[in-house]
């Protein structure tokens, strides 16, 4: 039975993606709203692609009922277009995630789930590219809830399908790249875990107060430690 469940943010800690993500946002916006409100310049980084899609159209003075109405689909638009325009050589995984994923896959004291601002489709889609989907039997998108903190709740009810145990507290270690992560963590008393491998710098991060803090996932017995580290211990 594993002892840990370890959430898996993707954008800028299991992967980057290229301008391909933006341009298919502000793209699918227009095909569907006739403005692509502010995609252009609007911080993406740890929002989630709901919240997304609302802010920057909020912007351009669209009311929350006329963003509502053709939502699911801008959503789904964004989703073809995705597929069909993003190649490998949009997509470059962090170092070392690949081996870190083995590992972490082949330890039976943890077991691996995703934490993230994507729709589904649109983040497995992003993680099959380089051929490491299926390291995540499941996961918490932003088709399952309005708001990241709420995201922690419904990985841990899918974890529990699956192992039948109820993680709980620093039981639950979510790893990300910037202050949404840390703070869905701490919303659910569970274990953060940051990376500098997205846009948030090592310092910006630390003035956000993760439980840890590390520049890239490439050392995974250091990883691994601190998954398995207890407060107590
Ligand atoms: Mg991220």
């Amino acid at each position: 039975m594993p002892r840990k469940l370890v959430l898996f943010d993707i954008d800028g800690t299991l992967l980057n993606v290229g301008p391909v993500n933006r341009r298919v946002i502000q793209d699918a916006l227009l095909e569907v709203y006739g403005t692509e409100g502010t995609a252009a310049t609007h911080s993406f980084a740890g929002r989630m692609d709901n919240v997304i899609i609302h802010e920057v159209l909020e912007d351009t003075g669209l009311t929350r009922t006329e963003i509502e109405a053709k939502f699911e689909r801008a959503k789904q638009t964004y989703i073809d277009l995705f597929r069909k325009r993003a190649t490998k050589d949009d997509i470059t995984l962090t170092l070392g995630i690949h081996t870190l994923l083995e590992r972490l896959q082949a330890h039976s004291g943890i077991i691996v789930g995703l934490l993230t601002g994507n729709f589904e489709a649109s983040g497995r889609h992003k993680l099959q590219i380089p051929g490491i989907n299926h390291f995540f039997p499941f996961g918490a998108f932003a088709d399952d809830a309005r708001h990241r903190n709420d995201l922690p709740a419904v990985a841990v009810e899918k974890a529990w399908r699956i192992t039948g145990k109820r993680f709980t507290g620093q039981d639950v270690v979510v790893i990300g790249d910037t202050e949404h992560d840390i703070s869905c963590a701490r919303a659910h008393n569970a274990r953060s875990v940051a990376v500098a491998t997205g846009t948030y710098s090592l310092d910006r991060l630390k003035g956000h107060r993760p439980d840890v803090l590390l520049e890239n996932l490439n050392e995974p017995d250091v990883v691994i430690r601190e998954i398995l580290r207890s407060p107590t211990t």
